[in-house]
């Protein structure tokens, strides 16, 4: 998979609707970039630190630099969440190919194994008393069919 460029974003700020690529032009931002609602994303490392864009500068007619900063994203504790579309192109793209891990990965992975026990534990004695209860009823439904049995009233379907 790559990325999706027929997707269609809606910018969160000015309410203006734009693809992929135009990710710029926004009436209500200062950057005149486009904002989505923010999104988190996960990494097996803690501590990572992902570049996909390197600054760049550029001159214009008057001969102004002007430096336009890369994009990058840093994970902290495996996580990054952004609101720009463009970082989440690219991070989505990015979850796909598994150079990112999902969300349910990630707590598997980063939730700390007492806590994976402890919820283990409860599952279990979850079960315990439901088979207590299970063991109650037919224990009860045999009480029932012994006496019925001696009685021979055994109910017959019409
Ligand atoms: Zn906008």
């Amino acid at each position: 998979m790559s990325i999706d460029k027929r997707k269609k974003y809606q910018c969160v700020d000015c309410d203006e609707k734009f693809e992929y690529g135009n990710f710029e032009g926004c009436s209500k931002n200062a950057g005149g970039e486009h904002v989505v609602a923010r999104k988190t994303y996960y990494s097996k490392f803690l501590s990572y630190n992902h570049e996909w864009k390197m600054d760049r500068t550029t001159v214009d007619a008057q001969n102004n630099k002007k430096t336009i900063p890369g994009k990058r994203a840093q994970f902290q504790k495996g996580k990054f969440y952004t609101t720009d579309p463009e970082a989440q192109a690219f991070l989505d793209e990015e979850t796909e190919r598994g150079v990112l891990i999902t969300e349910k990965r990630y707590l598997e992975l980063f939730t700390p194994q007492k806590v994976q026990k402890e919820r283990l534990e409860r599952k279990v004695e979850e079960s315990k008393g439901q088979v207590t209860e299970l063991e109650a009823r037919v224990a009860e439904l045999e009480a029932e069919k012994a006496s019925g049995g001696k009685k021979g009233s055994r109910r017959k379907s019409a």
